[in-house]
This record gives structure tokens, C-alpha cells and sequence, in this order.
């Protein structure tokens, strides 16, 4: 089996965790790699895969703490398309389609003050939005599979979680620690 080259293996992230271990951000590996090489994190979690350059040879890290605290106050996932998208599975919110072309829909119209905010904006197929269009989903007949909410930064977190980043888990109270 060949070994990846190293430009493959660190197209991956990491999770970085706060001194205090809260999630606090998912950084490129190479981000990973300089926090470690500069002193600034303790490695909790790295790979079986190594990244060799021509003077050193290091475990790839998956999960990285800082060694000091830091103080932030952005704890809220920020209101963007693609988290929307995220927090609703890439799913139409009101008939469950997965494929096709996905738009974001206000619940209550923007024309009837309908909001730009977590509890007024989800995920809709086109033929939906379409049928929607300026109204109610009551006067539209559609119904919400499920409310939407805001989400926290941990089930932001969580949404990131995949076979390559499975060590991930216990940091982000997916499963206990072992
Ligand atoms: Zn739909």
C-alpha cells in the first residue's frame, strides 16, 4: 500500500480545543502543525499517519488544546447559507428532499417581517420555495418537519464529525471517554 503523500494527509482538519477543553475552533492540519511547532497546544489526538519534511518526522494531530486560556465572547455559530444548510442536513425542511437545488426560505416572508434569524430561516428544495413563495407555510399548506432552532457551537461541532475525524468524538460529547 502506498503511503499518501503528505499534500493529501493534510488537506484534513483538526479540532482545537480551549485550555479549559471546550471546542473552540477546526483549523487546517497545517494550522495544527505550526500551534504545535510554535509551542502553543498539547496534543490530545493524532493519527497513525506521520508528515515528514526533509528535518523532522511528527504524528499528524487530530485534537490540539491550547496551553492558555483564551477569552472569547463569539460562542454563537454564526448565521450563515451554509450553516443553515448544515443544521437542517442538506434537507428541504418541508418534504425532506435531499437532491437538487437547495435555497434557504424565510418562513415568514421578508415582505410580512419575517426576520433574518436561526427560528425564521431553513432549508427548502426549489419546488417548495416555488410553491411557498410569499406566504405562510399555513397558507402555502406546507408543513415544518421540525422547528428550527439555533444551534450550539458543541452540535456545530458534531456536524463535522466524520471517518476521519471519529477521535474527535469524546471531545464533543458524542460518546464517553474511554
Ligand atoms: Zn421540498
Amino acid at each position: 500500500m502506498n503511503e499518501p503523500s503528505n499534500s493529501n494527509i493534510l488537506n484534513g482538519s483538526a479540532l482545537v480545543l480551549n485550555a479549559n477543553y471546550a471546542p473552540l475552533t477546526i483549523c487546517s492540519l497545517k494550522r495544527a502543525i505550526c500551534l504545535v511547532f510554535v509551542d502553543k497546544v498539547d496534543i490530545l489526538e493524532q493519527k497513525e499517519q506521520f508528515v515528514h519534511s526533509p528535518s523532522f518526522a511528527m504524528r499528524i494531530p487530530s485534537v490540539i488544546k491550547l496551553k492558555s486560556y483564551l477569552r472569547y465572547n463569539s460562542i454563537e455559530v454564526i448565521l450563515t447559507r451554509r450553516n443553515i444548510l448544515l443544521r437542517d442536513n442538506h434537507e428541504c425542511a418541508y418534504c425532506g428532499k435531499k437532491s437538487g437545488l437547495l435555497t434557504i426560505d424565510h418562513i415568514i416572508p421578508r415582505e410580512r417581517g419575517g426576520q433574518n434569524t436561526w427560528e425564521n430561516l431553513i432549508t427548502a428544495c426549489s419546488s417548495c420555495n416555488l410553491m411557498k413563495s410569499n406566504r405562510t407555510p399555513e397558507e402555502a399548506g406546507l408543513a415544518l418537519r421540525k422547528r428550527p432552532l439555533k444551534p450550539n457551537r458543541i452540535h456545530y461541532f458534531q456536524q463535522f464529525v466524520n471517518d476521519h475525524t471519529s477521535d474527535w468524538r469524546p471531545y464533543l460529547f458524542m460518546e464517553s471517554y474511554s
